[in-house]
């Protein structure tokens, strides 16, 4: 299943909201170590490494509206999907 494919699809537990945009992401602008935790499983993530960023729609609030998943996996669980 390609990234594009999550497009508009409603986490569970986020019934007001769909998927508006899923990347692959790693960034190499931090000066320090930045961290984040995957929505699906709670693991670490350091946004140094590649990860997955999705966006989620509609919103204002831009700290909620973006959150960071390990991967693939991860992201089909969150969603719900096999
Ligand atoms: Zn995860």
């Amino acid at each position: 299943m390609g990234l594009a494919e999550f497009t508009g699809l409603t986490p569970s537990g986020y019934e007001e909201r769909t998927i508006e945009r899923v990347s692959r992401h790693h960034r190499w602008d931090v000066d320090r170590e930045a961290w984040s935790d995957c929505t699906n499983c709670g693991s670490e993530l350091r946004l140094r490494d590649r990860h997955l960023l999705v966006t989620l729609g509609p919103g204002t609030d831009l700290e909620t509206d973006r959150v960071h998943l390990c991967d693939e996996r991860c992201l089909t669980e969150w969603v719900g999907i096999e």
